[in-house]
């Protein structure tokens, strides 16, 4: 029997994993249906820069790649929101510490991730493959592109990285093998090219949000190359892209909602009628093993709707949590792989829940009075209890398993909504009573880091 080890899809994921299973001792085969130059090139819907945080750093620091991918970022310090008629909201990102969000243009993660692996005798990657299906011992048959033949490969493990659009998932859906749960949402959104000038006066190493009624327009500043933002927008609005079809009704768009964007009027003209309409989608599947041959990993196995910035730092948790069970196991496949569907299913459904209720709260309400009193209590509380960081700040800085940072952001969500229910106004806050809710989830937030290792 062939020990090899095959990986399907050279994106993020697979990439980092063929590093980990190589330190492992394992040789990698990725078979990735790109050639080499669009790999590393940037695709439409994913050309605005990559957040990377705490969990996602940890696993870079692990495969020693920390340094050469941190001076390819911006750092980030805190988040704008300007809200029209209103100051903008100032939040500086905290835990335990000042924290950074370090944002770096996807391709350039991509060449750091490819370079490395080109040193790596034990990896091999096979571009323009496309795996086409799996064969009755789930041994995959690939394609190669250019000489247009099929064969079947033998492998020990295969683990499918095939992305959101993933081959295996719906091989195996078709199998009856596997069940997946899919959502799609109601906004969809385009990319708009910022000049730099622009991003130079305005981002000051802050994330920017502008947002109006449903309409909202993002900005992650990158000094390093081309900085892109995203323009969001309800699918059935006044104002949505199916109606955007003009540049007179673009530019009254621009007017109408973001007049404090209007230098930008002729990106945004340009973008939207040339860019295509990319949708929300959040993804699950169960089981994520089939036959302890093939693992699903990345976002093949989940993926979640892309504002709190977790895709690929969870991706990159999963491939340093396997690692470490293949040293706990002494590199027994079966074992490392069972415990690693216990652990990380339940997290990875956490991530989906906690970016769906994110986009809830920060896409569909910062209009109403109801959710602008409770973002000032939650600022306000930051402020009196520094240790009481919003729940996105957990998700983002600390490594907390999801489900634990679950269950904190729905004990801190019905502490601020009872707290704005009894009382109304600011002013008439009973600051004993605040206190006594806010230590006892204090209590929980302590308990969960002293279990984090
Ligand atoms: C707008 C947007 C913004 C985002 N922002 C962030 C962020 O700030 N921070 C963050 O952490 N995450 C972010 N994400 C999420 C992140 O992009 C994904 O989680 C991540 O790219 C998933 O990586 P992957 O390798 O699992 O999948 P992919 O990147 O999709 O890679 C899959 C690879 O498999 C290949 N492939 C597919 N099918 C086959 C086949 N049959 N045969 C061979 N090869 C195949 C594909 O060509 C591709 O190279 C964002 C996502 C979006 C859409």
């Amino acid at each position: 029997m062939t020990n090899k080890i095959s990986i399907i899809g050279a994106g993020l994921t697979g990439l980092l994993l063929a590093l980990f299973l190589e330190k492992c001792g394992y040789s990698v085969d990725i078979f990735e249906k790109r050639n080499e130059d669009t790999l590393t090139s940037n695709s439409p819907g994913r050309r605005a820069s990559l957040d990377l945080t705490t969990r996602g750093l940890l696993a870079l620091q692990e495969v020693s790649l920390l340094e050469s991918v941190i001076s390819n970022t911006t750092t980030i310090k805190g988040r704008t929101v300007h809200i029209n008629k209103h100051d903008p909201i100032e939040q500086i990102y905290f835990y335990k510490k000042q924290q950074h969000v370090y944002t770096i243009d996807r391709a350039i993660l991509f060449n750091i991730l490819l370079e490395t692996i080109k040193t790596q005798t034990n990896i091999k990657i096979h571009f323009a493959t496309i795996v086409e299906s799996f064969d009755d011992k789930h041994d995959i048959v690939i394609r190669n592109i250019a000489t247009d033949t099929t064969s079947c490969i033998e492998s020990q493990f295969i683990f499918a990285a095939d992305g959101a659009f993933s081959t295996t998932r719906m091989f195996y859906e078709n199998k009856n093998l596997l069940q997946i749960s899919e959502s799609k949402f109601n906004h969809q959104y385009k990319e708009i090219s910022i000049p730099q000038e622009f991003v130079d006066t305005v981002a000051m190493n802050h994330f920017h949000m502008w947002v109006n009624q449903e309409a909202i327009f993002l900005l992650h500043p990158n000094y390093y190359s081309k900085t892109f933002g995203t323009l969001i927008l309800p699918e059935s609005s006044n104002y949505s892209f199916a109606k955007l079809i003009s540049s007179q009704n673009i530019s009254k768009f621009v007017n109408d909602y973001f007049p404090s964007l209007h230098s930008l009027n002729n990106f945004f003209v340009k973008d939207i009628l040339a860019n295509p309409i990319n949708n929300l989608y959040s993804i699950s599947c169960q089981p994520w093993l089939i036959d302890n041959k093939v693992l699903l990993i990345g976002d093949a196995a989940y993926a979640m709707l892309p504002f709190l910035g977790q895709g690929v730092n969870c991706n990159f948790e999963d491939c340093l949590v396997f690692y470490n069970l293949l040293q706990k196991y002494n590199n027994d496949l079966q074992q490392a792989t069972q415990e690693y569907c216990e652990i990380r299913k339940k997290t990875a459904d956490a991530i989906v829940y906690l970016s769906e209720q994110n986009y809830l709260e920060q896409y569909q309400g910062w209009h109403d009075a109801k959710t602008l009193l409770h973002y000032k209590l939650q600022r306000l509380l930051e402020k009196c209890f520094p240790e009481f960081v919003p729940y996105q700040f957990l998700v983002r800085f600390s490594t907390i398993p999801f489900d634990k940072v679950s269950l904190l952001r729905d004990k801190q969500i019905a502490i601020i909504h009872s707290l704005c229910e009894q009382y109304k106004t600011l002013d008439n806050i009973d600051w004993l009573e605040a206190s006594t809710m806010i230590n006892s989830w204090l209590l929980l937030l302590k308990t969960y880091e002293s279990k984090t290792v």
